[in-house]
């Protein structure tokens, strides 16, 4: 199969759908791969890597789309991209089909096999190409918080860690899933006092379980998270009730209960957010102030540690990558049910049924 792979041209994103080693993988599964020049670049990788991988590098995105069976991404096709593929035509990458209708359209329109990273599902239950990015953005939440925190940045000016005499930070973590458990565990790496917050009795005894001590845990009530709120230097959101948007668990009369300058990080805000006070914030222009409380609500975190983040999600699509160009798509699917759920649009036709719903289409 011809396997291609067209640099990100979505602002700000500066990941890249294959890795020099995932390219090499294929190469030796007997494909061949074509990447677009300096389509590494934002992460660290030069057209020569590839090329020692057995990868042809090629000018532009229209060579990509024009010679390769699948297409291999990042970020949902932008419309210029949109009208280069065509029937029969394989695409493996984030969509978020739902809330965009137009890139909808022109998927079906094209005649491609839409295949979306995030949903696909694994036999636990997850969301295994969402879950690299949820472990990025969780690493990341603490250390963004700490430089929230800073006076410079309009923080309270506490250290994570405090220091011998002075207490540390009190972080508070709301869900402990992906983001939360990595999150948790940096900030109490950094020296952090750590309380996770979350409603699934399971996955708090799981983490009281498995972390032994390294943080506390608490019932998502609403008494108890206004009470650690109150008290808190830095909270952060990670919840995710799955298809739906992020419930809103602090309100903004509460940032009143606040301690003044306390950092407010919405890991949520790509679902809309946990924070009633938060919007989504670019890299450039990370934070801003509402009632005396700092917000970071950045919604493509990982875009911020490209390298790690183009890795992490390179480990994660390649066997899958693997799978469809070894096996053709409707084998690859009709063996892994899992592969089989990331399906969203065939030959015209949508084939995910939330999709469809959100969107009042057939499906
Ligand atoms: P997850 O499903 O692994 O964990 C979510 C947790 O939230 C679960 O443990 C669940 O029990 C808990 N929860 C749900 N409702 C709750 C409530 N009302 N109170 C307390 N806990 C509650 O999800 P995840 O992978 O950790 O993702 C968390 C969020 O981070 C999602 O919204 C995801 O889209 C987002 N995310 C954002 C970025 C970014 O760049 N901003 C990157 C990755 C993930």
């Amino acid at each position: 199969m011809k396997i291609g792979c067209p640099k990100e041209i979505k602002p700000q994103e500066f990941r890249v759908g294959m890795t020099p080693n995932a390219a090499r993988e294929a190469v030796a599964n007997g494909h061949d791969v074509i990447i677009e020049t300096k389509a590494g670049a934002g992460a660290g990788f030069e057209d020569a890597d590839y090329i020692d991988a057995g990868a042809r590098v090629v000018d532009t995105a229209e060579e990509v789309f024009a010679t390769a069976d699948m297409i291999v991404k990042v970020k949902e096709p932008q419309a210029v991209e949109r009208k280069m593929l065509r029937e029969n035509q394989l695409l493996f990458t984030y969509l978020h089909l739902a809330p965009d209708p137009d890139q909808t359209h022109d998927l079906l329109a094209s005649g491609a096999t839409c295949i979306a990273y995030e949903t696909v599902t694994d036999r636990n239950g997850g969301l295994p190409l969402l879950a690299p990015m949820s472990e990025v953005a969780g690493k990341l939440a603490p250390q963004v918080g700490a430089w929230t925190l800073q006076k410079a940045n309009g923080g309270r000016g506490v250290l994570m860690g405090g220091v011998p005499g002075v207490n540390p930070a009190r972080v508070v973590v709301i869900g402990g899933g992906v983001v939360g458990t990595h999150a948790a565990r940096v900030a109490a790496g950094m020296g952090a006092d750590v309380t996770v917050l979350d409603m699934s009795l399971p996955r708090l005894r799981y983490l009281d379980d498995t972390m032994r001590g390294e943080f506390k845990t608490s019932y998502a009530s609403k008494g108890n998270t206004a009470e650690l709120v109150a008290q808190a230097d830095m909270v952060i959101g990670a919840v995710l009730v799955p298809g739906a948007a992020a419930p809103k668990l602090i309100s903004r009369a509460q940032l009143s209960t606040m301690k003044p300058g306390a950092a407010l990080v919405d890991v949520a805000i790509d679902q809309g957010g946990c924070f009633e006070t938060s919007r989504a914030t670019t890299h450039a222009d990370p934070i801003y102030e509402v009632d005396g409380i700092m917000h970071y609500c950045v919604a493509n975190m990982p875009g911020a540690v490209a390298r790690t983040s183009t890795i992490a999600l390179g480990n994660a699509t390649m066997p899958f990558m693997l799978a469809l160009a070894n096996k053709g798509w409707k084998q690859a699917c009709a063996d892994d049910v899992h592969l089989l759920n990331g399906l969203n649009v065939h030959a015209g036709k949508l084939t995910y049924y939330a999709v469809g719903e959100a969107l009042g289409l057939d499906v």
